[in-house]
């Protein structure tokens, strides 16, 4: 802890990597963790499955029947890594945080710098006439939404497993990896691609995992914090902003 404190007192650009586990503190579950999506059965599909972009045209209804159900939770608020993360944004160290969350919770925070590798559940858009539709409006809605405009189908701007992330948010975070001085790589599995190629941009001074289970980044890393990744980050003495 005492080594992290020391990196975060020193650094000049920091850039923190994110993933699911940086909210499950929230009361988000995450895919591969003990208690993630993973571990649970939906008939013979994976999530990886039904939130695949072919999912998404072939069976609209499954998709948001699953998508309301594991993928939306209004009621989380950040949690102590999301609240440090800010106040090392106002401080002006922190030069972005990179998130294949699509929870929302950092700009909830109140960051700015924040590059969403896979969209937002906040986000959704009218295929046919681009409206576009509030997370509440979501909610509001029932089985497929459409567009009371135009009654097209209305989609999340979430990034579906076979689709693209967008190329400005890719360029933007592999921009401020490569310019960086510290990397805080946590809550991730590194497992999901592109993003977890973009770690390999980095060329600064230090390298930190923080995880609660081994990842393919540790053997880079300068430091490997094993724990909670809301209480590591919690603990940081930062200065009230
Ligand atoms: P992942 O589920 O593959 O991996 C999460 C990792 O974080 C695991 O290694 C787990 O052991 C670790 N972890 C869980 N809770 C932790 C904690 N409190 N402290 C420290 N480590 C913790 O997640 P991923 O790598 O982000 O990939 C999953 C994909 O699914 C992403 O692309 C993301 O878009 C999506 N997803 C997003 C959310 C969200 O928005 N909150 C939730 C689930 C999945
Ligand atoms: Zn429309």
């Amino acid at each position: 802890m005492r080594s992290l404190q020391e990196i975060i007192d020193k650094g000049r650009r920091i850039v923190f990597f994110g993933g699911a586990g940086v909210s499950t503190a929230s009361g988000i579950p995450d895919f591969r963790g003990e208690n993630g999506l993973y571990r649970q059965k939906y008939g013979e599909l994976t999530p990886e499955m039904m939130l695949s972009a072919s999912f998404f045209y072939l069976h609209p209804d499954r998709f948001f029947e699953f998508y309301r159900e594991h993928m939306l939770h209004p009621e989380a608020k950040p949690n102590a890594a999301h609240w440090a993360l800010y106040k090392l944004e106002r401080m002006g160290k922190l030069r972005g945080v990179v998130t294949q969350n699509i929870d929302g919770l950092h700009r909830m925070a109140g960051n700015r710098l924040v590059y969403e590798l896979h969209g937002s559940v906040h986000e959704n858009y009218c295929m046919d006439c681009n409206r576009q539709y509030d997370l509440n409006w979501l909610l509001h809605t029932e089985g497929v939404p459409r567009c009371p405009k135009c009654g097209g189908v209305v989609k999340p701007y979430v990034v579906l497993y076979g689709e693209a992330p967008d190329k400005y948010t890719c360029m933007g975070a592999c921009r401020e990896i490569s310019n960086c001085d510290v990397l805080i790589v946590a809550g991730t599995s590194l497992a999901v691609e592109p993003a977890a190629s973009f770690i390999d941009y980095f060329h600064g001074r230090e390298l930190v995992v923080i995880n609660n289970e081994e990842t393919k980044a540790d053997e880079r890393a300068t430091l490997t914090l094993r724990g909670d990744v809301s209480q590591i980050m919690g603990d940081l003495n930062l200065p009230e902003v």
